[in-house]
């Protein structure tokens, strides 16, 4: 059988590479996106390959528009489609909000959130062709709940989950589905600052999250869940509830 095309933005390291090794261990050709130079990618590329499928890499900033258009026509050309979309990239730069400079503030809405709009208008075209697709957006607990020191990365990351509800709704009709995980505190270099003592009695299940967590929740939407759209699923051990 054909295998899926997946595409993971930010799929270098952290939670974006694990979801790229899981979706390729369930037989998809896995292309990651990243800002890193290729040959630093290459024990990533190596991971993926290692699991019987394809691997490819393609160097862009996900929060430039033009540049999202002219790789993911390359990326066409290259695989021929986009079965599935991860839109995983996010940075933070928290602040109080008090303190919170412009640049702070348009630098993580342009990361985390324009560039959701970016890579997915773009490859959304190509799936409308096709009439099938399925696209998982990376939001956080923190667009749900809200938290203070992040309200630039909150406001994205609810912005993310307003975006997928509304894209579920307008895709539905070509049978592309749009769905969210909203992580909890998963280990990555991104929570690398954090105290995990001071953290874990509040998640339920006593740990914080491991990136497979995520990965094979990632995975379970992209690619079993065919009658679900415009969720959010989270993940985060039972940390809100
Ligand atoms: P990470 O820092 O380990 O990885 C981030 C990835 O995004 C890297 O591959 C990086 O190269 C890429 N990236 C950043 N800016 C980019 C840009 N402009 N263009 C292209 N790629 C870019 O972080 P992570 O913890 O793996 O986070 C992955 C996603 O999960 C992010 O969206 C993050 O907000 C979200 N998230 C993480 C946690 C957590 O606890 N780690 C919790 C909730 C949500």
């Amino acid at each position: 059988m054909e295998r899926k095309v997946a595409l993971v933005t930010g799929g270098t390291k952290g939670i974006g590479l694990a979801c790229a090794i899981e979706l390729a261990k369930a037989g998809c050709d896995v292309i990651i996106n990243g800002r890193s130079e290729e040959a630093k990618v290459q024990d990533a590329l190596n991971e993926i390959k290692a699991q019987g499928v394809n691997a490819y890499y393609y160097r862009f900033d996900v929060s430039d528009f033009k540049a999202a258009e002219e790789n993911v026509a390359k990326m066409i050309e290259q695989c021929g489609k986009i079965d599935v979309l991860v839109n995983n990239a996010g940075i933070t730069q928290d602040g109080l909000f008090v303190r919170m400079t412009p640049e702070q503030w348009s630098n993580v809405i342009n990361v985390n959130l324009n560039s959701v709009f970016n890579v997915s208008h773009h490859v959304t075209k190509y799936m409308m062709k096709a009439r099938t697709g399925s696209i998982v957006n990376v939001s956080s607990i923190v667009g749900v709940y809200g938290n203070a020191g992040q309200a630039n990365y909150s406001a994205a990351k609810a912005g993310i989950i307003g975006l997928t509800k509304t894209l579920s709704k307008e895709f539905g009709s070509r049978n592309i589905r749009v769905n969210a995980v909203a992580p909890g505190f998963i280990k990555t270099q991104m929570t690398a600052g954090l105290d995990a003592e001071k953290i874990t009695p509040f998640i339920s299940l006593k740990r914080l999250g491991e990136v497979t967590d995520v990965a094979k929740t990632v995975k379970f939407l992209a690619l079993d869940a065919d009658y679900v759209t415009g969720q959010v699923i989270e993940i985060d051990g039972g940390l809100s509830i």
